[in-house]
């Protein structure tokens, strides 16, 4: 059987992030700062602790600011809109990020909306998400984006293909069928409620998987020579790796899917980095935007 090309994100973040490093020069060149990216983590959740503690390395890595602010999980809302408002109000800060998810007595759609659209690098804020449903320009949410720069790279001309995203959450699946729409695909989005998701997905040039179930899209959905992005991010036992043991996998059955794609994204290596990647950009577009300095488009 064919095996499906392997499309490598993690080496391409690693060239969008040099990339972006020599933005965030330039940008430090022309306002006389490097950008800066605020975290804010609220709790313990160890998951989120990881991501962020890696936000913030890859942060510096690329010659921007971090700053960190950590608060406890019985945190109060008021408490953390002010400290939004007081970001927001800061002109040394470029880009805020309030790492979810957020404790049950903290309204998560209130505190993502208090940040201000041009700083929102999550770009999850109802102004950004309205501005790309209407083809505006907006900050775009970081793991969709880094999905189109992989496709773009893979395929080119996006223009005409037919599109499937299984998902339709409002961080990935909706703003992902929004960029394809956008590259003139024609796209079609299909959810737990769909009746037959082997026949949605059996015309699908471009198969994006977001279902946060692991390894339930295989070869039965994928058409021969599809190319198939897996944003799933999955922790799965491993007992073959000892008691106790985990691994991470993806939403898409790797070995039965590459035996029909063209080309396939791996779990790890594939989507997660570009979303770092993606973010480090969105940081230095935001900065960039806020003082008119010219960086150029991706
Ligand atoms: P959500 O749980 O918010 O959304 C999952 C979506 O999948 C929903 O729209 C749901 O449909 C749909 N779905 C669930 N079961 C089925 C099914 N049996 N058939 C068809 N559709 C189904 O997840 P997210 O969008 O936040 O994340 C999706 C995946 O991506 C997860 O594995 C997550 O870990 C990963 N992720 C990875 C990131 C990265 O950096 N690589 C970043 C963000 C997420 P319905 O709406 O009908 O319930």
């Amino acid at each position: 059987m064919a095996q499906a090309e392997v499309i490598d994100g993690k080496a391409f973040s690693e060239n969008l992030v040099k990339m972006v490093a020599v933005e965030a020069k330039s940008i430090e060149v022309a306002i006389g700062r490097a950008p800066a990216l605020a975290v804010v983590l609220v709790g313990e959740h160890p998951a989120s602790a990881v991501y962020v503690r890696n936000k913030i390395e890859r942060t510096t890595a690329a010659g921007m600011r971090s700053i960190e602010h950590r608060l406890p999980t019985t945190i109060d809302q008021a408490t953390l809109l002010t400290l939004i408002a007081e970001m927001n109000a800061d002109d040394a800060v470029d880009g805020i990020l309030v790492q979810l998810p957020l404790p049950d007595q903290i309204d998560e759609d209130a505190v993502i909306n208090a940040i201000a659209p041009e700083k929102d690098v999550d770009g999850f804020h109802v102004v950004n998400a309205g501005l790309l449903a209407t083809g505006q320009q907006s900050l775009v949410p970081c793991t969709p984006y880094g999905c189109l720069l992989l496709l773009r790279d893979q395929l080119g001309s996006l223009s005409g293909l037919n599109a499937v995203v299984v998902g339709r959450s409002n961080i990935v699946g909706k703003p992902m069928a929004q960029l394809l729409l956008r590259e003139s695909c024609t796209v079609t989005i299909a959810h737990s409620r769909t009746k037959d998701l082997p026949a949605a997905c059996a015309n699908a040039d471009i198969l994006v998987a977001a279902v946060g179930r692991p390894e339930m899209i295989t070869g039965d959905h994928v058409k021969q020579g599809a190319t198939v992005i897996d944003v799933g991010i999955n922790r799965v036992p491993a007992p073959e790796r000892g008691e106790g043991k985990f691994r991470l996998t993806g939403d898409v059955d790797y070995a039965s899917a590459a035996e029909k794609a063209g080309a396939i994204t791996p779990v790890p290596g594939g989507v997660g980095p570009m979303t770092i990647g993606c973010l480090l950009r969105n940081t230095a577009v935001a900065a960039a935007r806020r003082f008119n300095v010219s960086i150029g488009d991706i």
